[in-house]
């Protein structure tokens, strides 16, 4: 049967209470605070929202912890900049919509964590968690990044149960732990805990475009310490990281521009795509007037360098620290001490959906269905997805909501496209776990 009227009536109909929850979810913070993450509050909320229509066994709210073989599997990464994770309170959660059997399982999934506020003002609305509406997007940290669309999974589940659509296969909504800031670790206990689920969408924003590659990445730091007494004495040399940390300054803008920016994109990509390396934070000496006063010793640079899903992480690092070294063996400062590059987090690898799998048929009849512009590419965004069929054997492909300003100020969600996402969803179960 097609459903294709009456899931279009249920959100409709049911319009007002998403809205009200996504709205509540962007209030309540659940910010990633490295080495820990205040997801719990908004993982009991959507247990609860889970809770009315799905019963308790059904309902998995575990604890990193309880995951066997999480902190053995190759891919956790136990670190962020030195700092021991901590997983305490921060349970992942997975809801199961149980089918009659026999049929494929699908898996909506996205992260509760968001990256912290910012210190910055906030201009639309003030308040950084408003939830509030304007000219039809909604506004709040996290609302983009990732909260519509990993609600937008639950009320799925929802929309199937309420129309009382009875499929074979499982249908589950995941909640994920640490995702920002090269976490992963939440998405990997989810693999490990449920290996087997046959296909997954990963609701990161995507513009609703299906998004079959994504890029990875890690963020490095580079380090220049001298030996020297700092200060301002006169009786003896005082050798000065500032001058080095400029130029390894300059050989990065060289790197983007240069090697970067002449790697010609795989052909999922729009074609003036381009690989990035963005230079985040550069420091030595203190960050104000009172904090200076003298020469100081050491400095670094934290930068975040990007690679193609083709790209191995021996491969990335190895050309990159090619070109640094050729690019300052010309100053003589670099002689002796040639300066620390290091990552901090993990290595994020890039991901490719299999476009032939049977589930992208499902996505392709809903997007058709709802008349909604289809369109599969590459996504210059480095995310947790190939988690999916490094650890498991679900393949998964990227579809989320239009959003604004992610990590930024300002940051909303287009409520449009998170109500289209909820129909995408259950249309594609219905075909695909029918
Ligand atoms: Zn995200």
């Amino acid at each position: 049967m097609d459903y294709f009227k009456e899931v279009s009536e249920w959100v409709e109909k049911n319009k007002d209470n998403i809205l009200t929850g996504l709205s509540e979810l962007i209030k309540i913070k659940t910010e990633n605070l490295p080495p820990t993450g205040n997801e719990k509050p908004g993982q009991e909320y959507l247990y609860n929202m889970a809770s009315k229509f799905i019963d308790p066994e059904n309902l998995d709210l575990f604890e990193l912890d309880e995951v066997e073989r999480l902190k053995e599997h190759p891919l956790f990464f136990p670190t962020i900049a030195g700092m021991q994770k901590q997983y305490k309170n921060r349970p992942n959660l997975v809801a199961r919509l149980k089918g009659s059997g026999g049929g494929s399982s699908l898996c909506f999934s996205g992260h509760m964590d968001t990256m912290p506020a910012s210190g910055q003002k906030w201009n639309v609305f003030p308040d950084p968690f408003s939830g509030k509406i304007k000219e039809g997007k909604m506004y709040g940290r996290g609302s983009m990044d990732m909260k519509a669309g990993t609600l937008a999974g639950f009320y799925a589940l929802k929309c199937i149960h309420d129309l009382k659509i009875r499929l074979k296969g499982d249908v589950y909504a995941e909640s994920v732990v640490d995702e920002e800031n090269g976490g992963v670790n939440g998405t990997i206990a989810s693999r490990l805990r449920y290996p087997d689920i046959d296909f997954a969408i990963l609701a990161e924003s995507t513009n609703l475009n299906a998004g079959i590659e994504t890029i990875g990445g890690s963020d490095w730091i580079a380090e220049v310490l001298e030996e020297g007494p700092g200060g301002i004495g006169t009786e003896s040399e005082l050798p000065n990281p500032i001058y080095k940390l400029a130029k390894v300054a300059i050989a990065l803008q060289k790197y983007d521009k240069e090697v970067l920016g002449n790697i010609a994109p795989p052909v999922t990509y729009d074609k003036d795509m381009r690989l990035r390396l963005l230079t985040y934070q550069f420091y030595s000496g203190g960050s104000n007037y009172l904090e200076s006063g003298s020469v100081p010793i050491k400095g670094h640079i934290y930068f975040w360098l990007e690679a193609f899903e083709y790209m191995s992480e021996d491969h990335v690092s190895q050309e990159f620290m090619k070109f640094m070294e050729n690019e300052l063996a010309i100053y003589d400062d670099f002689k002796d001490s040639f300066p620390k590059f290091e990552t901090v987090i993990r290595f994020l690898y890039g991901h490719k959906t299999d476009v032939a799998h049977p589930a992208m048929n499902s996505i392709r009849k809903a997007y058709s269905k709802l008349n909604l512009n289809y369109r599969e590419k590459g996504i210059p965004l480095a995310m947790d997805a190939f988690a999916f069929k490094k650890v498991s054997n679900t393949e998964v492909v990227v579809i989320g909501p239009k959003g604004e300003n992610p990590h930024g100020v300002d940051e909303c969600v287009d409520i449009d496209s998170f109500l289209n996402l909820i129909k995408i969803m259950v249309l594609t179960a219905i075909d695909y776990c029918g």
